[in-house]
């Protein structure tokens, strides 16, 4: 297809990161939105390499997040210490397969598929592929929207702590596995921010629209 529309660069203009408010390009280092007074770019800076460096870290803390114990439960002097899929397992067979079901959602699949989503759009962008770009664009949007989300297991461990607390036989502890998770969390939602997509849409331009 021919009709290629221009980028804002060559029009001169920037698009505001924050506010979206569309300035004109004034040529100048350090130029501010006049709106929201965020410093204008076309590009986040370093991009690729802040998102690659986040994630990095996330996946690195996933490990110890999935190998040691989020929590503890003592119940009448019956110490018990699960990780995130041990936990899944007992809910699974003591009857919650619904409470299951949510925490293997929000806590091993969802983080599996960030990474897998973040990697593929890091990828395809650093080598300016124009395969399925829009369907990208779907996709870093999904990605934004589900990490707002991903904090779930951390509020089930919190949630079932005060809940147990309140019982007198029984006891729950966060352990450390939780903090891990936590920190996992929010390094990806940090490498989702530092990545910009508007890089889905740069690079060679060709029939991919
Ligand atoms: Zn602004």
């Amino acid at each position: 297809m021919s009709d290629v529309l221009p980028r804002a660069s060559e029009l001169g203009v920037i698009g505001c990161h924050v506010c979206g408010l569309v300035c004109k390009d004034i040529g100048v280092d350090g130029a501010h939105c006049p709106r929201c007074h965020s410093a204008l770019h076309y590009r986040k800076a370093a991009s690729y390499s802040r998102t690659w460096a986040l994630l990095i870290a996330a996946f690195v803390l996933y490990i110890p997040a999935n190998v040691l114990p989020i929590m503890r439960t003592v119940s009448l002097g019956d110490v018990d210490d699960n990780t995130i899929l041990s936990g899944v397992v007992e809910l699974w067979v003591k009857g919650s397969p619904d409470l299951a079901i949510i925490v293997f959602t929000a806590s091993i699949m969802v983080p599996m598929l960030k990474f897998f989503a973040l990697v593929t759009l890091l990828w395809s962008s650093h080598r300016s592929s124009t395969w399925a770009r829009q369907q990208r664009s779907k996709l870093y949007r999904l990605v934004e929207l589900i990490g707002y989300w991903s904090m779930l297991d951390v509020f089930v461990v919190a949630l079932l702590t005060a809940l147990v607390q309140f019982g007198l036989l029984s006891r729950v502890e966060p352990l450390p596995g939780v903090i891990f998770f936590g920190l996992t969390v929010v390094l990806t939602m940090f490498a989702s921010m530092s990545f910009d997509p508007r890089l889905i849409w740069d690079g060679r331009e060709s029939d991919d629209r």
